[in-house]
């Protein structure tokens, strides 16, 4: 297995775990995101256009959207874990055409939790992701990787979050079905520790695909 799709709830542990699968298989994390959120930062002019989406938590439109995607799949034609994409059908079936994935790792978290995790949530200017209780960096407000300060992301603020966790429920999670009725999803709770949720990941792929009716 090479071609990974991770979907969860935002600060359902999405980012992390992309990162040990990653790791794991050999292969790059990849995350629409924070290719986005780089592009802002450069402050090019995709980055111009897309950043009223991002501060809003709004999903960044399609044509907006195709054209990274394409590139990243270009980037990686060994496999990838792809992390925030696809979040809606169209998407699901743009990548189908595009790309045959092998496994599918949803994770599963209650929105409270997900709530509580986004309050301790802190970012770098590359992307580098730490949290206050759970994933601490070893200075405070210091990212471990690049030195730089670390700050909460502006989509991580309370009303850009109710809203990403609504359209996460109504575009991204029929995508689920979707791959379920190819028998490719490993679901997880996520709402254990880091470590403990990476091992069930494993396992999980080292058995049988979630049963579906
Ligand atoms: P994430 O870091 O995955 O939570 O993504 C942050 C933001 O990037 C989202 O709230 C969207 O604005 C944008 N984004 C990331 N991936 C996608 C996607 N597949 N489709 C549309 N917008 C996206």
């Amino acid at each position: 297995m090479k071609r990974f799709i991770i979907i969860g709830p935002q600060a359902s542990g999405k980012g992390t775990q992309a990162d040990l699968l990653a790791l794991e298989y050999g292969v790059p994390h990849v995350s629409t995101g924070s290719e986005f959120r780089k592009e802002v930062a450069a402050g090019t002019p995709l980055g111009k256009e897309i950043e009223p989406y991002l501060d809003r938590g709004e999903l960044v439109p399609q044509e907006l959207n195709d054209s990274i995607v394409k590139g990243v799949l270009e980037r990686h034609p060994e496999g990838m874990v792809l992390d925030g994409y696809p979040r809606t059908m169209h998407q699901a079936e743009f990548l189908d055409s595009l790309w045959k994935v092998d496994a599918v790792v949803v994770l599963k978290v209650p929105d409270p939790l997900c709530v509580e995790r986004i309050g301790g949530r802190r970012i770098c200017d590359n992307g580098h992701d730490y949290h206050i209780v759970y994933k601490r960096p070893e200075r405070e407000g210091i990212c471990d990787l690049d030195g730089l300060p670390l700050h909460v992301r502006d989509d991580d603020k309370p009303e850009a979050v109710a809203k990403r966790l609504s359209i996460y429920h109504e575009q991204t999670e029929p995508i689920i079905a979707h791959y379920a009725a190819q028998g490719k999803v490993y679901s997880v709770d996520g709402s254990p520790s880091i470590e403990e949720v990476d091992i069930a990941i494993a396992k999980r792929l080292d058995g049988p695909a979630d049963h579906h009716s």
